[in-house]
């Protein structure tokens, strides 16, 4: 299948679309991984570093701007420990953390650096589609969600990344969000901080009371 390379603008000649890392390849979509009969786009390639090019030949989707959905939920996965250094510690933390040699030392170092990329990759928005000076029409709407600085593909990506790097229990998590509603997902967040650990008993006695409280507010 012949894919016409996109428009690149001069400035992010080098630039993979989807993660913003150097590009070494170009992916072609529609490609021969999954059959898409119904492409609201004509076949393209954008260039793209070699991670996600992997990443994006597993996304089963019907346009290019859901494959970079899905890329960014697998870099959000492959990444998780990560993008978590980003939300227990802070960067002062680290550097004042009292771990001055042995191998804690160079984690200490290389993990702020590490957090700061994955950060960086997961975030990124690739430019504006165009073939030869025709604008796309980019009816696909992502529906990404945006909390603490990162911005996660969608809200459930974001909800399995923090039952992940805290391990909070899942249905505990997910009810507490109910209850506060996504707008307040940090409220969510610590409430279950604070469960990690308890019996599954105390875990729903504490999510009455949190309940009680937000319905007084
Ligand atoms: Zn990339």
């Amino acid at each position: 299948m012949a894919h016409t390379l996109v428009d690149i603008p001069f400035e992010q000649r080098h630039q993979c679309w989807f993660c913003g890392e150097p590009s070494e390849l170009t992916f072609g979509f529609p490609h021969q991984y999954f059959p898409v009969f119904d492409c609201s786009h004509p076949s393209l390639s954008v260039p793209s570093c070699r991670e996600c090019t992997r990443l994006a030949r597993k996304a089963e989707q019907h346009s290019i701007w859901a494959v970079a959905t899905d890329v960014k939920r697998f870099l959000t996965q492959t990444y998780r420990d990560d993008l978590a250094i980003g939300i227990n510690w802070t960067k002062e933390e680290l550097a004042n953390s009292e771990f001055e040699s042995g191998n804690f030392s160079g984690f200490q170092k290389s993990a702020w650096f590490m957090y700061e990329v994955a950060k960086q990759r997961v975030n990124f928005q690739g430019w504006s589609l165009s073939l030869e000076g025709v604008e796309l029409d980019c009816s696909y709407i992502s529906d990404h969600f945006i909390f603490d600085g990162v911005t996660y593909p969608s809200v459930e990506v974001a909800i399995e990344h923090f039952i992940f790097s805290y391990d909070f229990t899942p249905w505990c998590f997910k009810k507490a969000l109910s209850v506060v509603g996504v707008k307040q997902f940090g409220k969510a967040v610590t409430f279950c901080r604070l469960l990690v650990g308890r019996t599954p008993e105390q875990q729903k006695v504490a999510l009455g009371y949190f309940a009680e409280d937000e319905k007084l507010r």
